[in-house]
C-alpha cells in the first residue's frame, strides 16, 4: 500500500446529477481506505474516500455510505504496462535527454523488471490506460472517483519532464496562441517551428 503523507495530490469529483452540493461536507467521516461493515459502523463513517475499484462486496458493506472509486494517474505503472506490455513505452514521460524518468517515491518498486516510470498524460495511449479504469469504477458503482495524482505529467516539472515529442508539438500549440508581442518578449520567432527541447 502506497505510503501515507508523500507527494500525492488528492481531488475529488463527484458525479451524481442530482447534486450539486460541494463532494464532503464539514460533518462528514471520511475513511482512507475500504473496511468492513462494522468497523464503518463504530466510527459512525460516512464516506470512503480511496476506495478503489469497487466490488459488490464492498458496496454492500458501505452501504448507506458515500463510496469514491479510485484511479491514479502517477502510481499504476504495473497496471498500464500489464495493458500495453508491447508499446507501453510510447507512453512515457521524457527528460530532456530523451530517457524516461522514475516516480521519486516509488524508486523501489519494478514491475518484471521494469521501474514504475512516470508517464505522459499528453500521450494518447496513456490517456486510453486512464480513461479505461474510470469507465470500470463508475460502471461498477461507485458515487465518486477519487483521482490520485491529478496533475498527471504537470505534477512532475520539478523532474524536469516533459520532453516527450507530444509535449514538444503542444508547446507549439501554446505559443500560437501568444500574441506577437509576446513572442518577440520571448525571442520565439517561429512557434510552428520552436522546440524546447533543442
Ligand atoms: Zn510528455
Amino acid at each position: 500500500m502506497r505510503r501515507l503523507g508523500c507527494y500525492y495530490a488528492v481531488l475529488f469529483l463527484q458525479v451524481a446529477a442530482s447534486s450539486r452540493a460541494a463532494a464532503l461536507e464539514k460533518s462528514d467521516v471520511v475513511f482512507m481506505y475500504q473496511a468492513d461493515a462494522r468497523t464503518y459502523s463504530e466510527y459512525g463513517a460516512t464516506v470512503v474516500a480511496w476506495g478503489g475499484t469497487p466490488r459488490p462486496e464492498t458496496l454492500e458493506a458501505a452501504k448507506g455510505l458515500r463510496f469514491f472509486g479510485s484511479v491514479g494517474m502517477v502510481t499504476e505503472f504495473s497496471r498500464y504496462y500489464e495493458r500495453f506490455p508491447t508499446n507501453y513505452a510510447e507512453g512515457l514521460c521524457r527528460d530532456i535527454d530523451g530517457q524516461p524518468v522514475k516516480v521519486p517515491w516509488l524508486t523501489d518498486h519494478q514491475h518484471r523488471g521494469i521501474p514504475y516510470w512516470w508517464c505522459c498524460t499528453q500521450q494518447p495511449i496513456f490517456r486510453q490506460y486512464l480513461r479505461e479504469p474510470v469507465e470500470e469504477t463508475m460502471k461498477s458503482g461507485a458515487h465518486g472517483l477519487h483521482i490520485d495524482d491529478h496533475l498527471g505529467t504537470a505534477g512532475g516539472l520539478w523532474l524536469g519532464i516533459c520532453f516527450c515529442d507530444r509535449c514538444v508539438e503542444g508547446f507549439k500549440e501554446h505559443l500560437k496562441s501568444l500574441s506577437p508581442q509576446r513572442l518577440k518578449e520571448l525571442q520565439v520567432e517561429d512557434p510552428v517551428a520552436f522546440n524546447f527541447r533543442e
